[in-house]
């Protein structure tokens, strides 16, 4: 027959620490800690099976649930000598909820149960202590009435403060017996009063009914948000723990308390907790008293204090982790409740790891293996005052697009950001979405907040870059910016008012909190010395240790020299994406650029036309090439103007793009270094349409006569515009598809990068360019690139090549890229997935605009994650497979990287082991997270 009830005390148990998944992680504790010997009150499981049950049959168990628990509670009343009920000397237990994962308050639990008319004068008798037994009386149906019975609490709630009134307390345990006993009658007459029923004395229906309400208590709206916002799965259940009770709350030589083996915020070797003398547990968690420190209990009850410490080093030894326990001391007699590994700060799972490996309690393995990778960012961003973000309230929620806390006051454009940055101020941005022209106002705002996006939209990945705080998708700001005014969920809030953000929840408060600077990131940034970082040494060292496990390479997203020096310090060795449009919006660039836009279209063609004519007349004779001859002078007057602007745009663009590749390939120090080619639609370099159309109306309606001159010019630009308009850019002229309708942009590029390689390699510093061609769905494309690449190369770096080692590949983001990758690896040197891209067209799910419904898809259960930030890998996944698959059939040794957003996710990073990658790139900051977590996939799968 199935077990489903699980015995334990008396230094024996029926189950096992290891089986959190029947008994939950109380329930595995507490058989784990009874087996050891350890003074555990004595009960039993039911197991999380039994939840499930419940659920799925309406409440109706199977009869063998109910025959097990009779027994064990039996035999629990043999082992201590009381019956459950009885009227001389009553069993009290308590029965609390127990999930796998902990769930902290989230379920249901009950106290004090079996006590009724009479168990509880035995209780008074027993414990000579009839105000306690009143008190737990009183307690247990107010408990009782709330969870089993459905009763509000306020309706206890009110006639306990009736009879304060009454007789004149304050507080509680001023409440005489005669008091206690008016208390209990009104409660009996509440629950009468709502449920027709009167107060159940039968102990064992009051078990089951306590029982059944926990198990109901895993559904409840509070425990099925918490499961959904921690990812943990609904069908799990909880187990029930009926577990004798012992008092706290018996006089001055009882006590109740919970601590940690060291403390939990900083991993610092020390004692730390709470206890609160003569009362019960759910006074401390209430907080209605304030507990003392527990190195004072030292003092009060010494001899339970040094039995503690005793017990919680060898839990500590045992389990090789900071325990998180609690307990209660009922007259100098220590019991220990519970115990499981303790939550901890991101600062505090490093500390604690290294120490404990330098212990000798730990091996560097399980130090890699136990810490969250994700944690490691909460050390490498600027964060709150612990106490000051406890009391504040978030007025917002956003998605958590950038971690790290920001503060500042409010500004709505990029221009009012350095105005005010100038002047001192710390700002936080707010606007409706972030684009690229925007860059100059992220850069000197504290966090950047947005209405709109999602987690892979222009303000989530340039923020993550940049390491800026960020919350995008903030759905409630209504902003208006030309008002320079916002309301966020009806409160108005204008510019300079105070704003902070965090950008590792997604929360926002209209309030200024204290910030302080991450001790790692200021010796990264060389403003401290490692070795006044006690901090950054371990942190160093544990991720030394996962750099001897890992197998996939690790470089970063980084498109200037001053985030490839960030990135290498962090520990990335290459460049796995450098985005060189981003370096088109600098502003002495900018008008480059744009001339070069507007002309491009004319100028190419020009180009086209003239050299096609050229080669026609050195080819033609007589009559025909005179003909000839006349066409190409006209052709150079017509296109003349516009080819000049083009190719003299690219001209004046060339040194800029060289010296900023320089700048990365010194950074990495002789480590590939991946340049894109340019990849956005053009139209993005250009002011907005409406923008321009608001422009030339206001300029008409000042004065069409005094504003001519300006008219002409914004109309222009307008009409540029208008001819670049795409409905959906995102699928048009873009990626290779510029490259090869403007040759030229590709090879100033390419240009600039065997230049800047030459320069740099003739210094002594091994260079290794990779030339990467974007949004290829075809071979040809690529071939067509490759060719002016090639044809470059040669220009700059001669047929010997001079000593520099370069690669050309591609950049597979396009699902027909990925199911031809065979043919396009016959071309390619190597491939990059753009998982971004690839995300959005797999999924056909626009990166910009999904923000506003995956919201919607999470909470309802049609998408478990976010596909833009855990890479999708059921779906997108066998793109990737299928991509590196293909591409290896054709050249074996294929390299194979990933540079979407996804490089940096660490289940993602899982994924990319198992596939056969060679590396992941990620934004800067997110390189010391994946190299934690290719480590731990290479410990979870381990891989040649
Ligand atoms: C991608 O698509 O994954 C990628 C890295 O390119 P981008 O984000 O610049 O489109
Ligand atoms: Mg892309």
């Amino acid at each position: 027959m199935d077990k489903f009830v699980y015995s334990f005390g008396g230094g024996k148990a029926d189950g096992k620490g290891t089986m959190k998944d029947l008994l939950g992680g109380k329930g595995a504790g507490l058989a784990e800690m009874s087996s050891a010997g350890l003074p555990v009150p004595p009960g039993f499981t039911i197991s999380t099976v039994v939840c499930n049950l419940y659920t799925a049959r309406g409440g109706n168990l199977p009869r063998a649930v109910n025959e097990q628990q009779s027994k064990a509670l039996v035999k629990l009343e043999k082992l201590v000598g009381k019956e459950l009920g009885d009227a001389e000397d009553p069993l009290l237990v308590s029965v609390r909820s127990g999930a796998k994962f902990s769930m902290p308050g989230m379920m249901d639990t009950i106290l004090n149960l079996g006590l009724n008319d009479k168990s509880v004068l035995g209780l008074a008798a027993k414990t000579k202590n009839e105000r306690f037994a009143k008190d737990s009386y009183r307690r247990f149906i107010q408990m009782y009435g709330n969870v089993v019975m459905g009763i509000d609490k306020d309706a206890f709630e009110h006639e306990l403060s009736a009879v304060k009134k009454k007789v004149k307390v304050v507080s509680d345990v001023d409440l005489s017996v005669e008091a206690l006993d008016e208390v209990i009658a009104r409660y009996k007459t509440v629950v009468e009063k709502h449920t027709g029923e009167k107060f159940p004395q039968n102990a064992r229906t009051q078990l089951r009914g306590a029982r059944d309400a926990v198990f109901r208590s895993w559904m409840n709206p509070r425990a099925t948000t918490y499961r959904k916002l921690n990812d943990i799965p609904h069908d799990l259940g909880t187990a029930v723990n009926v577990q004798t009770m012992v008092f706290g709350n018996k006089g001055d030589s009882s006590a109740t308390g919970v601590g940690f083996t060291r403390d939990p915020a900083t991993g610092a070797n020390e004692f730390y907790g709470e206890f609160l003398q003569n009362a019960q547990g759910e006074d401390v968690v209430a907080g209605t008293r304030t507990p003392q420190p527990i190195a004072e209990l030292a003092h009060v009850l010494p001899k339970a204090y040094k039995e503690l410490r005793e017990i919680t080093s060898r839990l500590e030894t045992h389990y090789k982790d900071v325990q998180d326990f609690e307990f209660t001391i009922e007259e100098n007699t220590l019991y220990m409740l519970q115990t499981r590994a303790g939550k901890r700060t991101g600062t505090a799972a490093v500390n604690l790891a290294v120490d404990m490996v330098e212990e000798g309690l730990i091996t560097p393995k399980e130090a890699v293996a136990r810490i969250e990778p994700a944690s490691l960012d909460q050390l490498l961003h600027p964060v709150f005052e612990p106490k000051q973000r406890m009391k504040a309230k978030p007025a917002a929620k956003g998605l958590p697009a950038s971690p790290g806390a920001a503060t500042g006051v409010v500004v709505f454009t990029a221009e009012d950001a350095v105005h005010w940055a100038k002047r001192g101020k710390k700002v936080i941005l707010v606007r409706m979405e972030t684009v690229p022209d925007d860059i100059h106002g992220m850069s000197v705002a504290q966090g950047v907040l947005t209405a709109t996006g999602g987690m892979t939209s222009h303000a989530a990945v340039v923020g993550r870059q940049m390491g800026k705080p960020s919350v995008v998708g903030c759905g409630v700001l209504k902003i208006d910016a030309r008002a320079k005014q916002m309301t966020v969920d009806g409160v108005k809030v204008g510019e300079g008012d105070p704003i902070s953000l965090d950008g590792s929840t997604g929360e926002v408060f209209l309030k200024q909190l204290a910030t302080s600077p991450s001790e790692v990131l200021r010796v990264i940034d060389g403003s401290l010395k490692p070795k006044a970082s006690k901090l950054y040494q371990k942190f160093e060292k544990l991720l030394g240790w996962a750099d001897e496990i890992r197998k996939l390479g690790i470089r970063a997203n980084a498109d200037g020299p001053e985030d490839a020096k960030m990135a290498f310090e962090f520990g990335a060795r290459g460049i796995g994406l450098c985005r060189t449009e981003h370096m088109f919006f600098a502003s002495d660039r900018l008008p480059h650029v744009v001339k070069m836009i507007l002309a491009a279209a004319d100028g190419q063609k020009g180009l086209d036309v003239v050299a096609d004519l050229k080669s026609r007349v050195d080819e033609a004779r007589g009559g025909q090439a005179t003909e000839l001859r006349k066409q190409l002078a006209a052709a150079k007057k017509e296109f003349g103007p516009a080819i000049d602007t083009y190719t003299g745009s690219l001209k004046k663009l060339l040194p800029m793009q060289r010296s900023d590749f320089a700048g990365l390939f010194r950074a990495m120090k002789g480590n590939p270094v991946t340049i894109r080619a340019l990849d956005p639609p053009l139209h993005e370099f250009l002011p907005k349409r409406e923008e321009l159309m608001v422009k030339v109306a206001t300029l008409r309606a000042q004065g069409e006569r005094k504003n001519k001159a300006a008219i002409a010019r914004v109309s222009k630009m307008l009409s540029a515009v208008e001819d670049l308009h795409e409905f959906n850019p995102m699928l048009g002229h873009r990626g290779c598809r510029l490259g090869i309708t403007y040759p030229e942009i590709t090879r100033m590029q390419a240009r600039a990068i065997f230049q800047a390689a030459l320069q740099v390699a003739k210094r002594g510093v091994p260079v290794k360019p990779e030339v990467m061609i974007p949004l290829v769905s075809s071979v040809e494309e690529l071939r067509l690139q490759k060719q002016i690449v090639l044809e470059e190369a040669e220009k700059v770096l001669g047929k010997s090549g001079s000593g520099v080692d370069f690669l050309i590949g591609t950049m597979i983001e396009v699902p027909r890229g990925a199911l031809t990758a065979d043919e396009i690896a016959s071309e390619a040197e190597f491939f990059s997935f753009g998982t971004n891209d690839l995300t959005q067209m797999g999924f056909g799910l626009s990166r910009d605009d999904a923000g506003k419904f995956l919201g919607y898809y999470q909470d309802h259960g049609i998408i478990a994650k976010d596909p833009f930030v855990s890479l999708d890998a059921s779906g997108v996944g066998q793109l990737v497979e299928i991509g590196v698959q293909k591409g290896r059939s054709v050249k074996k040794k294929l390299k194979i990287g990933v540079c979407g957003e996804h490089g940096g996710d660490p289940s993602s990073i899982h994924f990319f082991h198992k596939a056969g990658l060679d590396y992941v790139s990620c934004s800067p900051y997110r390189v010391p997270i994946a190299r934690l977590a290719a480590a731990q996939a290479q410990l979870a799968a381990p891989r040649r």
